[in-house]
């Protein structure tokens, strides 16, 4: 599986992954899906979102257990983020087979789409849309780069925008969904100590429990434009010098507070290299494992800004997703030993969760800790051990008495 998807959406020039929704690319791994989950006698049926479901047994007379994860990626991404939790999942059923054990319970794999929200600006469109947290109306209506809407794409695919919308049905088939994912930093890769070990292979896997509070927030620095060649010095006001003060701070503050902060665009007006800049627009992503530690981080940087005359204004903001409980710890208790880990990353398994799913989260360890770059990578030996822990985890919780019963607001 893993050499048939090696070249899918690869970049000659980068080595890096261009997977991204609804382009031929795209529909060359929805194949490919289909194909893997024919070759299984698994039957592909899409939601009202595109996201491919295959089902070994009837998940219509009683919620099944999902596994599975994405296939698209963001722009130069790497092999393993989303495409090593669908192999993983299909080698499941594989060994699942193999072993002779039949599900009590349906089993389900799925591919989300859209995950990265590379092309439409959107990160976990498919799981958003089909829960509702994006609207249909709105998500026909985002355009990407070169001004194409979503519903164009659609149409483009071969499919019909207006019967994009949430879709209950699939969802009630879900009984719990656990996403199995390449770690994007390296906790699993340290020792104790803080030193590169990869030789414990107690740590090749471990379980998710929360996905970190973030959000994004906007900071304008004013300046004044002027001429960069004959204003003297102590007459400029230049905004860019307000952003190089924002950025250190946030630097400081998350530090000092445990947690991450990163100015990673900028706009600059006018935008000549012979002019002092006369407005710097700068946005800030933050997150922590702690939700005060990240608003302290972000009032912060924000009293800094506004010393130098900069408003902030926030964007977005989510606070902790938890992944269900019950399901973690029985998790734990078929994974003994394996690390409990919270990451900084979103995925659909969060939407799943704060829709009410019962969802939870592997992941497999990263050498590096490097992902979204084609540097990204996994060991095989740690990637078997992440298709063991799943096919431990699916049979018990195909086989155990039930399945975690659904929370409530369903
Ligand atoms: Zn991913």
């Amino acid at each position: 599986m893993w050499s048939d998807l090696e070249p899918i959406g690869r970049s000659g020039q980068t080595g890096g992954y261009r997977r991204h929704a609804w382009t031929r690319t795209d529909h060359d791994l929805r194949e490919w899906f289909v194909g893997e989950c024919a070759a299984r006698d698994l039957e592909v049926v899409e939601d009202r979102a595109g996201n491919q479901w295959a089902w070994w047994g009837d998940p219509d007379t009683t919620p099944g257990v999902v596994i599975g994860s994405h296939l698209d990626s963001v722009p130069d991404g790497g092999a393993f983020d989303g495409p090593l939790g669908v192999v993983s999942a299909l080698a499941t059923v594989d060994a699942l087979r193999a072993a002779g054990v039949t599900p009590h319970v349906p089993l389900g794999v799925v591919n989300f789409v859209d995950e990265e929200g590379a092309r439409f600006g959107v990160a976990c469109a498919g799981s958003r849309i089909i829960t509702g947290v994006l609207t249909a109306d709105r998500a026909r209506s985002l355009t990407d780069a070169d001004g194409v809407s979503m519903a164009q794409a659609w149409r483009s695919a071969g499919r019909d925008p207006a019967t994009m919308g949430p879709d209950p049905e699939t969802l009630s088939r879900v009984g719990c969904f656990v996403e199995l994912h390449v770690e994007q930093g390296k906790a699993l890769a340290l020792a104790p100590d803080g030193s590169d070990d990869l030789t414990d292979p107690a740590r090749a896997v471990a379980i998710g429990t929360d996905i970190w509070p973030h959000g994004r927030w906007r900071i304008d620095i004013p300046g004044e434009a002027n001429h960069a060649g004959t204003t003297r010095l102590e007459d400029r006001h230049d905004a860019m010098l307000g952003l190089a003060s924002v950025v250190q701070s946030a630097r400081s503050y998350a530090a000092g507070l445990g947690c991450v902060a990163t100015v990673g665009k900028v706009l600059v007006e006018p935008g000549g290299v012979n002019a002092i800049p006369s407005h710097v627009t700068a946005w800030l992503d933050a997150r922590g494992a702690d939700e005060d530690a990240v608003r302290a981080t972000v009032a912060g940087v924000s009293a800094d800004a506004a010393a130098l005359g900069a408003g902030t204004t926030e964007e977005s903001w989510t606070p902790t997703t938890r992944f269900d409980p019950s399901l973690v710890s029985r998790l734990s208790g078929i994974l003994p030993g394996a690390p409990l880990l919270g990451t900084g990353a979103g995925h659909d398994a969060g939407i799943l969760a704060t829709h009410g799913v019962p969802s939870a989260m592997l992941f497999v360890r990263n050498p590096t800790g490097v992902s979204h770059s084609p540097a990204e990578s996994a060991r095989a030996e740690d990637c078997h051990a992440g298709v063991d822990a799943l096919t431990a985890v699916v049979t018990e919780l195909c086989n155990g008495r039930t399945t975690t019963p659904m929370s409530d607001g369903r």
